[in-house]
């Protein structure tokens, strides 16, 4: 039996499931769930000075400085977990951070890119009824709904809207991902490591679509 790809990254549009699919293929493979937007975040809660460099930027829409994101994954990278393999969410999200991944050398060359694609009708309708708690922990009004309405299941804290989700800035995101992101493809296509998936439907379709390419 081949061995599976344990360095991953996962790309795709706003809400296109990366975070999803992402923390459940980690657990399924042992390895860690990196999500970037998810490290953004909390410095932002936290009131770093990180944090509040990034801030603007992911209030707008827009991505936050290459240096910054890189030396945080970098790092990351570097724990004693990591040696194990990864997968990457939200990096890289441009060409330069893509770059920035491969010149760390053969212990950090992605081994499998998954691609999510998903329409914009449904990326706009996910994002409408999308709710999160502080900690992370994502629903959705309609799909996957807390038993309380506006109470995290696991922690029992109020539920919002992120600030990044409001329409005007998903557009934006959109924009972006089609700019920055999308490029990327062709990169790792161009290395033989390229798998798309159709990342429609609900989390468990798509899920075994995704696991259907490893
Ligand atoms: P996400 O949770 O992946 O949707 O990311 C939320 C926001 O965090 C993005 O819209 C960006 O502002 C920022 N962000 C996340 N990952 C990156 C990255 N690799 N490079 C730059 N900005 C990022």
């Amino acid at each position: 039996m081949a061995t599976k790809p344990r360095r991953i990254v996962i790309l795709g549009p706003p809400a296109g499931g990366k975070g999803t699919h992402a923390k459940r293929l980690a657990a399924d493979l042992g390895v860690p769930h990196i999500a970037i937007g998810d490290m953004l975040r909390r410095e932002v809660a936290e009131g770093t000075s990180l944090g509040r460099t990034a801030k603007g930027r992911m209030d707008a829409g827009e991505l936050v400085p290459d240096e910054v994101v890189e030396e945080m994954v970098l790092s990351r990278l570097g724990r004693p977990d990591a040696a194990r393999g990864w997968i990457l969410d939200g990096f890289p999200r441009d060409r330069e951070q893509a770059e920035a991944l491969e010149r760390q050398g053969v212990g950090s060359r992605v081994e499998l890119a998954l691609a999510l694609e998903v329409s914009l009708h449904e990326i706009v309708e996910r994002i409408g009824g999308r709710r999160m708690c502080r900690s992370g922990h994502v629903y959705h009004v309609v799909t996957n709904p807390p038993r309380t309405p506006g109470v995290c299941d696991v922690d029992g804290q109020p539920l919002f809207q992120r600030e990044d989700d409001s329409d005007e800035v998903v557009r934006h995101r959109f924009e972006v991902f089609e700019r920055d992101t999308k490029p990327l493809l062709e990169f790792y296509d161009g290395r033989g490591v390229l798998a798309t998936v159709d990342g429609s439907g609900t989390p468990e379709e798509a899920y075994a679509r995704l696991r259907a390419t490893l």
